[in-house]
């Protein structure tokens, strides 16, 4: 392939952006450490350039959900502390142990495989306890904690672990004032107490992701995980805009047109003809569809900035391509259509294709396929 072609889209990462909300977001962590959350390819931004950029800024840990996401990071040569936290029976204990992974554990499985692990490997695995303080997800249950604490208290006191971390993760922080949010704090807090008054000496106590390190400073302890505000988007609209924070989006999703063509009244377009010119028009042709991530539920909805005006979607976004509706604008074959980026330019922002598709703007970035090559700046 010529690399050197134009393509037909192309999501432009633009990491000085990355690197100032990483120094943003370090300035209201209270002095936090802070953990930049990479996992899913950096919500789709890459892995590599956005740990190695985080890095930079001063975020001092990486967290991933699989193991396998960990373990290629520091295959690819980043040393520091890389947590990782979606394990599942017969996972790469061994192998997380041995690169120095710190391991997340939240029952006694995976108490029981970490150890043999670092049993096997003749090492000392670093091992957190996770605790569910109210998600209803992952993590070990108030009730449930005295046992796994206690195991693991004795596989450290027999050298096969080192307890680094205890944490828990947030359910609705994103919806200000929910009384969850406040609730989950004292369970957690109760957890950590019991966990030390049992000898439990944690580098870090963590629960603080996103929407917690903008909103809620009483969360953050010795470290912020942070995902999404990183890559400069809002966790919530509820909560404010990028700007609000001092954040700017770092994804900037672009096509080429693909063909400029004018049609008559009364032509319906793309699929189910769920969109009807009502005039004699001009159709411009986007080269992305859902194979690439473009959610089809934004259907006859998403706007896109083509030729200087902000059009929408008509129709039915196909697998690899959807239509808008130029107005009889005849922007060259070859324009770019700016699907979303920071805004100021005129252009969509993610939360803007969000709104249309009815979910949040985590989904519309991480879900930019791999045909779309991703530019980093
Ligand atoms: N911590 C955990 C355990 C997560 O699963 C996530 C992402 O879902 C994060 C932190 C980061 O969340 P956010 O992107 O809201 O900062």
């Amino acid at each position: 392939m010529n690399e050197t072609a134009p393509s037909r889209a192309r999501a432009e990462i633009d990491l000085a952006a990355l690197r100032a909300n990483v120094r943003a977001l370090r300035a209201r962590a209270s002095g936090a450490q802070l953990m930049a959350v990479v996992k899913a390819d950096a919500y789709g931004h890459g892995a590599l350039p956005c740990a190695r950029a985080a890095l930079d800024a001063g975020a001092t840990w990486l967290g991933t959900a699989t193991p396998q996401e960990a373990l290629a990071l520091r295959g690819a040569g980043i040393g520091g502390r890389i947590m990782c936290w979606l394990w599942t029976p017969g996972g790469p204990w061994r192998e997380a142990v041995e690169a120095d992974l710190d391991v997340s554990v939240s029952g006694m499985w995976a108490l029981r495989e970490a150890v043999a692990a670092a049993t096997a490997a003749g090492r000392t695995a670093r091992v957190q306890l996770k605790a569910d303080t109210g998600l209803g997800r992952n993590g070990c249950q108030p009730a449930d904690w005295p046992e796994l604490v206690c195991a693991a208290r004795a596989a450290e006191e027999a050298g096969a672990l080192r307890i680094t971390g205890l944490w828990s993760h947030f359910a609705c922080a994103d919806e200000p004032g929910h009384p969850s949010i406040g609730a989950q704090l004292t369970v957690f807090r109760d957890m950590v107490a019991y966990a030390e008054k049992e000898g439990v000496r944690p580098e870090v106590r963590h629960i603080a992701n996103s929407p917690a390190t903008l909103t809620v400073p009483d969360s953050h302890f010795d470290l912020v995980r942070t995902g999404i505000a990183m890559y400069g988007l809002s966790p919530s609209p509820e909560l404010g805009t990028p700007a609000d924070f001092g954040l700017r989006p770092v994804m900037t999703l672009t096509a080429s047109t693909a063909l400029v063509k004018e049609v008559p009244p009364g032509h319906g377009i793309s699929y189910g003809h769920h969109y009807t010119t009502t005039t004699g028009t001009t159709l411009g042709l986007v080269p992305l569809g859902y194979a690439d991530g473009i959610p089809r539920h934004a259907s006859g909805r998403g706007p896109v900035l083509v030729g200087g005006a902000v059009r929408t979607v008509a129709g039915r976004v196909a697998m690899d391509q959807f239509v808008v509706d130029l107005g009889g604008d005849r922007p060259e074959p070859g324009a770019d259509a700016v699907l979303f980026g920071p805004g100021d330019r005129g252009e969509p922002t993610a939360e803007d294709w969000a709104a249309a598709a009815d979910t949040i703007a985590y989904e519309i970035v991480t879900r930019i396929g791999t045909r779309v090559p991703r530019i980093h700046l």
